[in-house]
């Protein structure tokens, strides 16, 4: 191990608490630290280079060394490096950047509130649907609805909307009016035989049943993203959000859409939302907008939700919501310049072209003997690794073979992502055929390494 690990490692021990990270574990023995980019690949601090599999957290959408990036930050730093939209202000890089999303959003999204995280874009969107409800005078109509093994963040609001059990235990979360509707995994919870449509028209039954049990006065809006990612890469089973809609219009619930993953191409379309006919009343972005080179995020709302803030600001003299980055030159700048480049790289039609082999590989994985389902669509996608294929017997979770797995392809130069039982992948979207070969002859002798190391017998 060379002077420069052991450092890095040694002081990051002593200093850093690490996000999503098993602080219990020792860290210096297991720390990766990237030191720089290069297109879809990042090297380490001992010169190894590794694929990036995951994009770094499903969001440098155009790799690791956009030189166009970098010069749209130096020259709004340079011009003006900070400037606010509190109290009637504004910057160009905002203006341009609010203009240019809302003509590529989906029909009926009309203004953009800027913040500086996903978590944020979801936090902000829980509070205007309160706030649009108060106006509205009918302060019961609260709750809203997430869907377990759903993301959406961890603030206080966020981590409450989000369907992972890990994110609330011992938070005191999930907060009042936050409540979970059923996961739509045809995968873990359809019955023997049960069709895509059987399942998404018994999920649809569901919800209506818990909206109308909660009492659909108190049921304020449902947040979903298109395909779920964090929560194991969860593909909507067919006609499954068309059903949900028709629900939520029924009962005059607000759609959320939370695009924070599905935005920018992901899903093969600009907008997940496009992939699966959904019109949402508030939409959430982040990570590629900006292709992650600087924090941004924002929240998109429809005009009748605009207006409502217009009618409490009047009451009370002020919008009272903001943060001090919010709309952030030199981010709003960048991430203007990522939104030009997907449209003069044509960046879906490099989707469309790559997408049809990275979904072929993946889908041949599901005949090894590990792999208990593949799933995806565009350029996201997930194996669930099994101890047993026929009866989908998972492997013992002390026995850790998602990390196993996942270690196992960093060795050998590939980062890929462990989501329990699940093993995600969601490269930049620039990625070329030959480096998706790369990536899936990685998870092929990572598959063969499973089969060698961890035998059914010793589930
Ligand atoms: N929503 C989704 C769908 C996400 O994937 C994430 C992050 N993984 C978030 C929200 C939260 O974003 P952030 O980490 O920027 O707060």
């Amino acid at each position: 191990m060379s002077t420069l690990r052991n450092s890095n490692a040694e002081r990051d021990a002593r200093t850093l608490v690490h996000p999503y990270s098993n602080l219990s574990y020792d860290t210096e023995s297991r720390l990766l630290t990237i030191v720089k980019g290069d297109g879809c690949y990042v090297e380490d601090d001992q010169g190894n280079r590794y694929l990036e599999g995951m994009a770094g957290l499903w969001s440098t959408s155009l790799g690791f060394s956009e030189e166009r990036l970098a010069d749209a930050a130096n020259a709004q730093i340079r011009k003006l490096p900070y400037y606010h939209l509190f109290n009637h202000r504004s910057t160009e890089p905002s203006i341009d950047l609010a203009e240019k999303l809302l003509s590529i959003a989906p029909e009926g999204l009309e203004k953009v509130l800027f913040a500086n995280s996903g978590s944020e874009a979801n936090d902000q969107a829980v509070k205007l649907v309160w706030y649009y409800n108060n106006q509205k005078g009918r302060p019961e109509k609260k709750k809203i609805i997430s869907r377990w093994r759903g993301y959406h963040g961890v603030t206080v609001a966020s981590g409450s909307l989000t369907g992972l059990p890990a994110n609330h235990a011992d938070f005191d979360l999930p907060i009042r009016n936050i409540i979970h509707a059923d996961c739509p995994s045809h995968y873990h919870h359809a019955n023997p035989g049960e069709s895509e449509e059987a399942f998404a028209q018994r999920l649809a039954e569901s919800l209506e049943a818990q909206i109308l049990a909660e009492g659909p006065e108190t049921v304020a809006a449902l947040i979903a993203e298109p395909v779920s990612g964090s929560g194991g890469v969860i593909v909507p089973p067919k006609g499954y959000y068309e059903r949900v809609q028709k629900i939520l219009r029924k009962y005059d619930i607000l759609l959320i859409a939370d695009e924070v993953i599905c935005g920018f191409g992901r899903t093969g379309k600009m907008f997940g939302c496009e992939t699966y006919g959904l019109k949402p009343d508030i939409m959430t972005v982040a990570k590629a907008l900006s292709s992650s080179y600087l924090p941004i995020s924002a929240t998109l709302i429809s005009g009748k939700i605009y207006d409502a803030l217009v009618e409490e600001s009047r009451k009370h003299g002020v919008f009272a919501h903001g943060v001090t980055y919010a709309g952030h030159p030199v981010c709003a700048a960048v991430a203007l310049e990522t939104l030009k480049i997907y449209e003069e790289r044509d960046i879906l039609g490099h989707v469309a072209q790559v997408a049809p082999h990275f979904q072929a590989r993946l889908a041949a994985l599901a005949d090894r003997p590990n792999v208990g389902h593949t799933r995806g669509v565009g350029l996201i996608g997930a194996i669930e690794l099994v101890a047993d294929k026929t009866s989908r017997a998972p492997f013992a979770p002390a026995r850790g073979v998602g990390p196993a797995f996942q270690s196992h392809l960093q060795r050998n130069g590939v980062i890929v992502r462990a989501l329990r039982d699940a093993v995600a992948f969601c490269p930049p979207l620039i990625i070329t055929k030959e480096q998706i070969d790369v990536l899936f002859d990685a998870v092929e002798d990572g598959l063969d390494f499973v089969a060698r190391e961890f035998s059914a017998e010793t589930v």
